[in-house]
């Protein structure tokens, strides 16, 4: 009897030690679950490329997602980004970076079968040229767009349709010298123009000469000059489905209707100088989810 005593006293000491130990064991604990859980998602998601700049598109790529689940989305800098299907449990979603944007660190957040990792990658900056222009007054009076060709462009550029109708590279919508890079940003008068960038590419082309899809698609918008299309002239575009688009601007004339399937190097129309245009050219933008990126890389490469 004697001897158990001692034996409680040390016992009741020690509870309020366990207690303070339990912070630390529950840290530990947290910290060895999500060092288990996150190399799981970690090891199944692919960024790329590497190491983008300013204008390129970033792939995600999740394996081994499970089907019964929703969908994973990414997530990065607060707008959150569709992912579609691209193979057996294998979800891939587009994130577009532009030039108006400052280079640097992006969060990008993962949500895949109810676990969420946090990645970063480094978005590197670019210079692109610089155009200096002057603006007389009485040259901008036919340039106003009109509302309905604003609402129509920004409704197409809003396109995110769940099938993909390309495989393999983009091909160049005219076989004429790029005269206006992509990128390009403006003085106007000696002023910066933040918001401006060249949106696309520009292609010198000859007056009348081909356009062709640059890959498969569905027309999804075909406005004239004559309804009103004041600022982009006769216009094409194209949805090359999940959240990818294409814009052809000032052309002369118009092969498609909407609702036409496409393929690629099939003759959409003829280079004009319709529109807000000096003079012939054809102007092609390409879009990912809404945001006009540089079409090089598509060019380049397959973008899966
Ligand atoms: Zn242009």
């Amino acid at each position: 009897m004697f001897s158990f005593v001692p034996e409680l006293k040390n016992k009741i000491k020690r509870i309020p030690f366990a207690f303070s130990l339990l912070p630390s064991a529950l840290f530990i604990l947290t910290t060895a679950i999500l060092f288990l859980a996150a190399p799981a998602i970690a090891q199944r998601v692919q960024l790329s490329p590497a190491n983008p700049r300013l204008g390129d598109t970033i792939s995600v790529v999740i394996q081994d997602a499970s089907k019964q689940e929703a969908k994973p989305t990414v997530t990065m800098n607060n707008t959150t980004y569709p992912m579609f299907p691209i193979g057996a449990s294998t979800y891939r979603a587009f994130l577009p970076t532009t030039p108006l944007e400052r280079a640097g660190v992006r969060k990008i957040q993962v949500q895949v079968d109810g676990q969420v990792e946090n990645l970063s990658v480094n978005v590197g900056d670019r210079t692109f040229p610089v155009q200096r222009i002057r603006i007389v007054s009485s040259s901008s009076g036919g340039l106003e767009p009109t509302q309905h060709e604003l609402d129509r462009v920004a409704a197409f550029r809003q396109l995110v349709t769940p099938e993909k109708y390309w495989n393999g590279p983009f091909i160049p919508p005219s076989r004429a010298r790029r005269s206006t890079g992509y990128g390009v940003r403006r003085y106007y008068n000696g002023v910066f123009a933040k918001d401006y960038y060249h949106r696309g590419l520009d292609f010198a082309g000859a007056q009348g000469s081909p356009v062709v899809a640059p890959a498969p698609g569905k027309v999804a918008l075909v406005g004239k000059l004559a309804e009103g299309f004041r600022l982009h002239g006769n216009i094409i575009g194209i949805d090359h489905g999940q959240g990818v688009t294409s814009v052809f601007l000032h052309l002369s004339r118009i092969n498609v209707q909407e609702g036409d399937l496409v393929q690629s190097g099939q003759v959409i129309g003829a280079v004009g100088s319709t529109g807000a245009a000096t003079g012939p050219h054809l102007h092609w933008g390409l879009y990912v989810n809404g945001k006009s990126i540089d079409p090089a890389p598509w060019l380049a490469q397959t973008m899966e």
